[in-house]
């Protein structure tokens, strides 16, 4: 399992540990939850207090447009009113002034003369679209009318009840609204006195009906009643409300009503009506139902039925009232407007300004969230950027520590290694004396001999001499000359062998190493009975590597093959060198018994040796083993078909090398 280093992550209790702090960050507290919720009660609540003026505002608002325009519907009517009535107030005026009129009411005129004035009347009625135009008498009863050819007729009546020939007796303008006592129907009626000399002598009137006025109103949006000086709603738009009271009529009134019979027939009740507050400037807020119309005495079937049908309970609607009396006529004119479309109106308007308000409210309770969560998310953020910078400064001390570390060990391996090349650079230099030594005995015998047969040859030449036989001394002396060239070689030889090499590398001949190294084992290999074959391919073969210690592994080489074949029947040992696939190649082999199956893997460990206490130290290959490393080659070691072993050194060719590096 790998090791985890120091910055590699949490641990697990540290990462809870941050996960919980998250986790809290990440929700937001009960408290933190409920205040926007409270904030937003709150302000719903001061929303709907601020509701209220803003509503009251609007109707108000809403109101008085209303009364405006019912104003101004008003003014109309009054002065349509005013209008009608003015049309008709001087007939009478000019009636008391004509002389014939006058000869009829005081008794004075003939059948014909009342016949003619009854016609006179009866057409000026119909021009001015009078109801009737009648005479009275100072009795009170009528002796000329324009209506006296019908069934209706006023004629011989007495109307001496009626306040508006009161008035006329009285001298002045008698006005009077009434109901026919004749023909049921609602008139206005003016009276004028019919004056000789200073005396009053008759009466001249006109009736206007008025119901002919309520027709037009129909058509308006408002409601409208003509009320008298009473209380009581002669006139209106409504058929309900008319011949009803707008309050309580006092027993004096009502016997006052009955004794002119101003409303023959009908019971004068009074309306439903709720009076609200005035305002100001606007009218009196009112809720009023609409009975089915009263009957009256005068009133048709067909009449009848054409007006309202008739209800159980009326409902009361709102409306606003406004009211102008007409002083002149002894009249109050209300209008009533519905309020329904303001109360309406103010709805919708309050609906929308709630729906905006609240719109709004939603959209800024989101941008409250969203900020709410961005700043959220941000100190979120925040918490994890130091969290996590205290991390990486924490990893990175760690990691600084690791590398101070890395670097004591990094310094401490290439001491070791540099320690590790000195001792094998000792050690090859031990083992290179310890051969040395080895091959002492037979190098002193190498320069024995030779030094010995100088000594002989050095003799015979002083005889040969001395028998004055130059030439053979001459001959001597050569063969003395040979054998110290001989000797010279060989301590050469021994010289290089011995000399410490640097661990450097540079192109050798290989076959100079070779030759070189057989030459110092030259009398081992001879005491041994030993035969070696050589077979270079081209003396010229230049390898990567170093000649000693080339010279050192091909001696140790020769000499484990030497050790190898010393007990055996044949005593042959091999040496190639050719160069293969851009690599020389150098295989020593032997006809020894081989390398055991089991020890060839081990043969190049240092200190492994199957020879004897004494006679071998198992360093020889190990060394080899580190020098062929060190020129960058190889060394294998393995058993040949005829059983012997063979130990194959491939190195870098100096030429190869030379073109790679080109
Ligand atoms: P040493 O010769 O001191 O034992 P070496 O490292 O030179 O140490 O050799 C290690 C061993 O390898 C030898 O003891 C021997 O068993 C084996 N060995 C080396 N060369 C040969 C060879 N030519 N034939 C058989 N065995 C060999």
């Amino acid at each position: 399992m790998p090791c985890r280093l120091p910055f590699d992550g949490a641990t697990s209790k540290e990462k809870s540990r941050e996960d919980n702090a998250l986790d809290r960050e990440d929700k937001p507290s009960l408290g933190g939850r409920l205040q926007p919720l409270v904030a937003g009660v709150l302000a719903f609540a001061l929303l709907l207090a601020g509701l209220w003026p803003i509503s009251s505002w609007i109707r108000q608002r809403g109101l008085a447009d209303l009364a405006n325009r019912s104003g101004h519907v008003l003014t109309l009517v009054v002065e349509t009113l005013h209008g009608e009535l003015a049309k008709y107030k001087s007939t009478p005026f000019l009636l008391a002034h004509n002389p014939r009129m006058t000869r009829i009411v005081t008794g004075v005129a003939s059948q014909e003369e009342v016949a003619a004035a009854n016609a006179e009347l009866s057409r000026l009625a119909q021009v001015t679209d009078a109801s009737d135009i009648y005479l009275m008498n100072t009795t009170g009863t009528t002796i000329a009318t324009s209506n006296f050819d019908l069934p209706r007729s006023f004629m011989g009546q007495n109307f001496s009840y009626r306040p508006y020939f009161i008035e006329a007796m009285k001298g002045r303008l008698g006005q009077y609204f009434a109901l026919g006592t004749t023909s049921g129907e609602r008139g206005y009626y003016f009276a004028h006195p019919i004056f000789e000399g200073r005396y009053v002598v008759g009466v001249a009137v006109v009736k206007i009906q008025v119901g002919k006025i309520e027709a037009a109103w129909r058509a308006s949006d408002h409601e409208i009643m003509v009320v008298d000086d009473d209380g009581v709603v002669f006139l209106s738009s409504q058929p309900g409300w008319v011949m009803r009271t707008l309050a309580p009529l006092s027993d004096e009134v009502r016997a006052r009503i009955a004794e002119h019979r101003r409303y023959d027939g009908h019971t004068l009740l009074g309306l439903d009506m709720d009076l609200g507050k005035a305002e100001a400037g606007i009218g009196t807020l009112v809720k009023l139902a609409t009975p089915s119309p009263t009957p009256s005495a005068g009133e048709t079937l067909a009449e009848r039925a054409g007006r309202t049908v008739a209800r159980a309970q009326p409902a009361k609607l709102p409306y606003l009232m406004q009211s102008r009396a007409m002083a002149d006529a002894g009249w109050t004119v209300h209008i009533f407007a519905r309020t329904a479309a303001v109360t309406r109106q103010t709805n919708t308007a309050l609906a929308l300004i709630l729906a905006t308000l609240t719109a709004l409210g939603l959209a800024a309770f989101a941008l409250y969230q969203r900020r709410r969560r961005v700043s959220e998310r941000m100190q979120l953020q925040a918490s994890i950027n130091a969290e996590l910078e205290r991390r990486v400064a924490e990893r990175t001390d760690a990691l600084t520590r690791a590398n101070l570390l890395l670097e004591e060990e990094v310094s401490e391996r290439r001491r070791a290694e540099r320690e590790l090349r000195q001792t094998q650079s000792d050690l090859v230099q031990a083992s290179k004396l310890a051969a040395l030594g080895q091959m002492s005995a037979g190098l002193s015998h190498e320069l024995n001999q030779p030094l010995a047969a100088i000594r002989s040859y050095a003799e015979n030449a002083r005889k040969f001499l001395a028998r004055e036989r130059f030439d053979t001394a001459d001959a001597n002396l050569g063969l003395i000359g040979d054998l110290t060239e001989r000797m010279a070689r060989i301590i050469r030889h021994l010289r290089t062998f011995a000399r410490k090499e640097p661990t450097t590398v540079r192109p050798t001949l290989v076959a100079r190493a070779i030759e070189d190294s057989l030459a110092l084992l030259q009398r081992k290999i001879s005491d041994a009975g030993a035969h070696v074959s050589l077979d270079i391919a081209d003396h010229s073969m230049l390898a990567i590597a170093g000649e000693v210690r080339l010279q050192q592994v091909i001696v140790n080489l020769v000499c484990n093959a030497l050790d190898a074949v010393k007990d055996g029947p044949m005593r042959n040992i091999d040496i190639t060198a050719r160069e293969e696939d851009g690599a020389i190649v150098i295989i020593v082999s032997d006809s020894g018994p081989g390398i055991a199956q089991e020890d060839l893997a081990n043969v190049f460990d240092p200190f492994f040796t199957t020879k004897d206490v004494g006679e071998g130290l198992g360093l020889g290959l190990s060394i080899s083993y580190g020098i062929v490393q060190q020129f960058g080659g190889e060394i294998v070691a393995r058993n040949h078909n005829a059983g012997g072993a063979a130990f194959e050194i491939r190195l870098r060719s100096a030429l190869t090398a030379t073109e790679t590096a080109a």
